[in-house]
């Protein structure tokens, strides 16, 4: 991220985390303008939820492209945490069901395990005590 896009952030104290922009119809009040006879024009908003509420900033043209690049960012980052978090979450409930449904033999394959461990654990000990 370029630093001098900093300069777009204090309009609005949110992150672009969680919001879109958005083209709208608009009077922009010139009483001398087309807009005044009736002619609406069109302007870019920036829409984000802060604190439940919908917040609308007006975008200028120039910040157009640079805010544009950090909405998408952002959304491409909430959907990759999105789909990681998924992933995340299958891959446990997976693990829960494998483990689940193979309580008796994991039991088993631990005791094995176990029962080897000690066995090599005393093995040289009976050996010694046997010379
Ligand atoms: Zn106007």
């Amino acid at each position: 991220m370029k630093i001098k896009t900093a300069k777009l952030l204090p309009k609005i104290d949110v992150s672009y985390s969680n919001g879109g922009i958005y083209l709208q119809r608009v009077r922009c009040g010139k009483s001398n303008c087309k807009c005044a006879r009736g002619e609406t024009h069109t302007a870019y908003y920036y829409f984000a939820r802060v604190n439940g509420k919908l917040r609308k900033t007006y975008v200028r043209k120039a910040d157009l492209e640079e805010l544009s690049e950090l909405v998408d960012e952002a959304k491409f980052n909430r959907d990759r945490r999105r789909t990681v978090l998924k992933e995340a979450n299958e891959s446990v409930r997976e693990t829960r069901r494998y483990l689940r449904e193979n309580k008796d033999e994991l039991e088993k394959q631990k005791h094995e395990f176990l029962s080897q461990l000690i066995r090599d654990a005393t093995q040289p000990l009976i050996e010694n005590k046997a010379k």
